[in-house]
């Protein structure tokens, strides 16, 4: 015992952890690779087999392509012109952007994500929003995902906005801030909701600032963008935390 000296003895137990780390990743590929022969992945969309959201299906999904407004992406008359609502309105967004129109094998893989438990959508769903965000480049230093209530997330599991963050972060390198908003209280979905008005009442004091505390711009990740009332009212919170400017990024967004 007297040989061993305190750095020794940490490095033996950090060599234990590595090693641990290492089973235990093994274990979990193992588990996972069973799991695929069991329950092979398919398609969402189309039902092929070999991936969650096929390359077909991907590729054929509605892109939200220009021209669009610059603010809230809504198709627009000319590249650099604003929708026809944009003018009357002001979001705590500076812009939003989605790679996809929600239709389609978007939207299948959307309601797959949220409500079928399908977790593992969220790789190949947040690639093309990786891109998409690459191309746009806003001056953001960190990514904050939507959050989602106690109650819905103990039901479903993890949060859908949080998993598409942290894929984002993973194939971007820009940083995740998980806690950077809590969600105060539960509010009945967005989509169940037609009026606008409704909308942004809904959401009015559902966030608060979280412990983590944010400065020089921030990336906001959600599934889908509806009336951008969700996303305002996140932004609105992270401004007056002073977070600086804030953008936004879905997967998908209603035209
Ligand atoms: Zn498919
Ligand atoms: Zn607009």
């Amino acid at each position: 015992m007297h040989g061993l000296c305190p750095l020794s003895a940490a490095l033996g137990a950090a060599n234990i952890a590595a090693m641990l780390a290492a089973a235990t990743s093994l274990v979990l590929g193992l588990w996972a690779r069973a799991l695929d022969l069991v329950f092979p992945p398919r398609c969402v969309s189309c039902g092929a087999f070999g991936a969650f959201l096929c390359a077909a299906c991907l590729a054929a999904a509605p892109p939200a392509a220009p021209p669009r407004c610059p603010v809230c992406w809504m198709p627009s008359e000319g590249p650099d012109s604003l929708c026809s609502r944009c003018p009357s309105r002001r979001f705590h967004f500076e812009a939003a952007r989605s790679p996809f129109i929600y239709d389609g094998a978007a939207r299948e893989a959307v309601h797959a994500l949220k409500y079928r438990g399908l977790s593992a959508l969220a790789g190949p769903m947040a690639r093309p929003m990786a891109d998409c965000l690459r191309q746009w480049a806003p001056p953001a230093g960190v990514i904050v995902p939507v959050p989602l209530a106690g109650p819905r997330r103990r039901l479903r599991g993890y949060n859908q906005s949080e998993l598409l963050a942290r894929e984002v972060s993973r194939l971007t390198g820009l940083p995740l801030a998980p806690r950077a908003l809590v969600r105060r209280r539960s509010t009945p979905p967005q989509a169940r909701i037609a009026d606008e008005a409704a909308r942004q009442a809904n959401v009015v004091g559902a966030f608060a600032p979280g412990p983590a505390t944010l400065h020089g711009g921030v990336l906001l990740i959600d599934d889908v963008l509806t009336s951008g009332a969700t996303l305002d009212a996140c932004a609105h919170v992270l401004r007056e935390a002073s977070a600086g400017p804030v953008f936004a990024l879905t997967f998908a967004r209603e035209d």
